[in-house]
């Protein structure tokens, strides 16, 4: 069976190089679906919590959020950075609160102290699923990705060869650690 979150993201982006009226700076409601697959865990009767999903999945997400998101070659970049050191907000702010760890992965750096999120390739919604599979694959046994942004939107899905068997704790569903311990509540296999 699978459990499934969803949360949305309010971010800006543009293509670089594109010829549509995506070329111009815009924002978009991103909405994520993360799905998570495995048997149902004897005793707590789900699959995966679905707010522990929500808390793995946000945290990597919500520098995403209220984020300008950039092709690492795009000009506006550093045109950007300008304006943020002389307005002294880009290295933090006292109000840029709502950050998440910083990243770094093949595909995107997330710079949570000024809010962007730079990018090797454009970021379309393939592109986003893409990101965010890479950030939780070794996090969550994830069955199937789907981001919409507006009337866009794109799907996929994992197959089992992708995923983990794993022992859960009997008594929260979340995944036990390499000690065999529940990171939340301390059970012990
Ligand atoms: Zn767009
Ligand atoms: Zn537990």
């Amino acid at each position: 069976m699978r459990s499934f979150t969803t949360l949305d993201i309010q971010y800006a982006h543009r293509f670089y190089g594109f010829k549509g009226e995506a070329q111009y700076l815009h924002g978009h409601t991103g909405i994520l679906t993360v799905e998570v697959e495995d048997t149902i865990n004897t005793g707590v009767n789900m699959v995966f919590p679905c707010n522990e999903i929500n808390k793995t999945v946000w945290d990597v997400v919500q520098n995403f959020d209220h984020a300008l998101i950039l092709r690492e070659d795009d000009p506006l970049l550093p045109a950007i950075l300008d304006v943020y050191e002389t307005q002294g907000i880009k290295n933090g702010a006292p109000t840029n609160k709502q950050k998440g760890p910083s990243f770094k992965t093949e595909l995107a750096t997330a710079y949570p102290e000024c809010r962007l999120v730079v990018t090797k390739e454009t970021m379309t919604v393939e592109g986003m699923i893409k990101i965010v599979y890479d950030l939780l694959k070794d996090k969550l046994n994830i069955a199937k990705i789907t981001f919409t942004s507006g009337v866009n939107g794109a799907v996929q899905e994992y197959g089992k060869e992708n995923q983990k068997e794993k022992d859960r704790c009997q008594l929260c569903g979340i995944f036990l650690n390499e000690n065999g311990v529940c990171p939340k509540c301390g059970y012990r296999k």
